[in-house]
């Protein structure tokens, strides 16, 4: 399958080595990124294509040193993600008028 966030071919779910309630992601691009039970299957399936591009990027900026994605700290990596890039936007339109 392909990466549900940034679309890599060959990319899956795994279920933790562990065997705890975790689903790893297994990416080239975003790396092993592991997500709660919980966060999988109630934040996963709500978020839009574009939301979906921020997470890409987070983890993509992030590779490797990616917290367990929980049901909270979801929508706050989110919120994150949509500040900076609106401070780059804003950077930019700035930039323009100079
Ligand atoms: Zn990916």
């Amino acid at each position: 399958m392909s990466c549900p966030f940034c679309g890599t071919a060959g990319s899956g779910w795994e279920r933790h080595p562990q065997g705890k309630d975790v689903f790893r992601l297994q990416c080239e691009k975003c790396g092993a990124v592991d997500f709660t039970e919980t966060a999988y299957t109630t934040k996963l399936g709500t978020i839009t294509a574009d939301d979906k591009g921020l997470l890409a990027k987070y983890f993509h900026d992030n590779k490797g040193r990616v917290p367990l994605i929980t049901y909270s700290n979801f929508d706050e990596i989110l919120d994150e993600q949509r500040a900076k890039r609106d401070a780059e936007r804003l950077r930019t339109e700035l930039d323009k008028e100079k």
